[in-house]
C-alpha cells in the first residue's frame, strides 16, 4: 500500500501516488468525493484557483503508474496510448507525427510548453471538453476505463454521449485505429482552434476532419467534428451519411455549412455567444473543405 508523500496541515491535501490502477481505485474508494484522481494537474489547479471545485482533502496522483504512459503501435496498426503520457511527450513522438499528424497538431495549440509539459492526453479527454477531442474524435479513437476489477472499451464519441462519467474510474488507455482509407486515391486533414486571441488562449471553436477521395472527387470517407469552450465536442454522423458518395460541388459545401451550423450544440460564455459559434465552425469546416476541392484537382475544381 502507498503512503502518503507529504501530508501537511492546515487543509492542505495529501497527496497519493499509487503503483497500479487497482491501487489506486482503491484509494478512490476509501475516500470517495473527498479525493480525486489527479496527472498533471493543470486543470484541475485551475478550478482551485477559480474557486469552481474545492480542494479535496486526498489527490491520488496517476504519476507512478507506468501502465498509463505507455505508446505503442500493434501489428495491426492500432496506435495505443497511455492517458498519463504528456502533451509534450506526444508531439515529440515519431511515431506520434508519423501515424498521429491531426492529434499533434492539435496539441501543439494547446497553452504553451510549460504547461504541455505537465498536461496529459488523458486529463484533456477526461475534462470532456478539451480541445484533442476533436481531433481524437475524426480519428474514430476509442477509450479504455477501469474500475479497478474491469476493464471496458468504448468509442469516444459513446463516452462522451453519457450525462456524465463515473468519477470512480481511470482512464486506461486510448485506442487510435489504423485509418489508411483503402481505395481512397488521397486523404485529406484539418484541425482548427479559434480563440480570442492567435496563441496561448482558450477555445471559442474547435474543428476537425478528415476526408478520403476517389480520383473523381467523390467522397468515400468523411468525418467532422466540432467542439470549443464549454460545449462536449461531437462529430456529425447523418451530416457525414448525406456526404458520402456526393463529388465535392457547391452544393455539398452549402449542405455541409447547414449541417454544421444546425447540428453543432454550441455552449455560450461571456465572450461568445451560439450564433457566432455555430457560424465560425460552419465556416472553418467549408473553407477546409473547399480548399481540398481546389487541392484535388478535378475538371470542377475551383482554380482559386
Ligand atoms: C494556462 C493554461 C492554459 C490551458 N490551455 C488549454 C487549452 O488551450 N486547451 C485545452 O484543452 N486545455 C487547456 N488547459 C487545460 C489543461 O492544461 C489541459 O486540458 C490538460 O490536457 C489537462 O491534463 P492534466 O493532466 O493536467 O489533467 P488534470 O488536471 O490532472 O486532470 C483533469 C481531469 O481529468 C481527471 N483525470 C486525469 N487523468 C485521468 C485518468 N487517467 N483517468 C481518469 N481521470 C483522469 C482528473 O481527475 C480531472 O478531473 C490549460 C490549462 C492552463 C493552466
Amino acid at each position: 500500500m502507498s503512503v502518503p508523500l507529504y501530508q501537511v496541515p492546515e487543509q492542505q491535501p495529501s497527496v497519493w501516488q499509487p503503483t497500479s490502477v487497482e491501487e489506486a481505485m482503491h484509494l478512490k474508494h476509501k475516500w470517495g468525493d473527498k479525493a480525486v484522481l489527479i496527472s498533471g494537474g493543470t486543470w484541475l489547479r485551475t478550478r482551485w484557483e477559480n474557486g469552481v471545485s474545492p480542494l479535496p482533502q486526498h489527490l491520488i496522483s496517476l504519476a507512478r503508474i507506468q501502465a498509463l504512459s505507455g505508446l505503442a503501435m500493434d501489428a495491426g496498426g492500432q496506435i495505443h496510448i497511455g492517458p498519463s503520457l504528456r502533451l509534450a511527450d506526444l508531439m515529440d513522438s515519431e511515431l506520434m507525427q508519423m501515424k498521429c499528424a491531426l492529434l499533434v497538431k492539435a496539441c501543439a495549440e494547446i497553452a504553451a510548453p510549460s504547461v504541455r509539459n505537465l498536461a496529459s492526453i488523458g486529463g484533456n479527454v477526461v475534462t470532456r471538453t478539451g480541445d484533442l477531442i476533436a481531433a481524437l474524435l475524426v480519428m474514430d479513437a476509442q477509450v479504455v476505463c477501469s474500475d479497478g476489477t474491469a476493464e471496458y472499451t468504448l468509442p469516444l464519441a459513446k463516452w462522451l454521449d453519457a450525462p456524465t462519467q463515473p468519477t470512480s474510474e481511470v482512464m486506461t488507455g486510448i485506442k487510435v485505429p489504423n485509418t489508411d482509407i483503402e481505395d481512397a486515391e488521397s486523404t485529406f486533414e484539418f484541425y482548427l482552434k479559434v480563440g480570442r486571441r492567435e496563441a496561448f488562449t482558450p477555445s471559442v471553436v474547435t474543428v476537425a476532419g478528415r476526408l478520403g477521395l476517389a480520383p473523381d472527387q467523390t467522397i468515400l470517407s468523411i468525418a467532422l467534428a466540432a467542439g470549443g469552450g464549454s460545449a462536449v465536442p461531437a462529430r456529425f454522423a447523418d451530416l457525414e451519411a448525406a456526404a458520402i458518395g456526393r463529388p465535392l460541388s457547391k452544393d455539398l459545401l452549402q449542405l455541409l455549412h447547414t449541417g454544421v451550423s444546425e447540428g453543432f450544440q454550441a455552449v455560450p460564455d461571456d465572450y461568445a455567444g451560439v450564433a457566432y459559434r455555430k457560424q465560425t465552425a460552419a465556416n472553418l469546416i467549408v473553407s477546409e473543405c473547399y480548399k481540398v476541392w481546389r487541392k484535388g484537382g478535378g475538371a470542377n475544381a475551383p482554380k482559386s
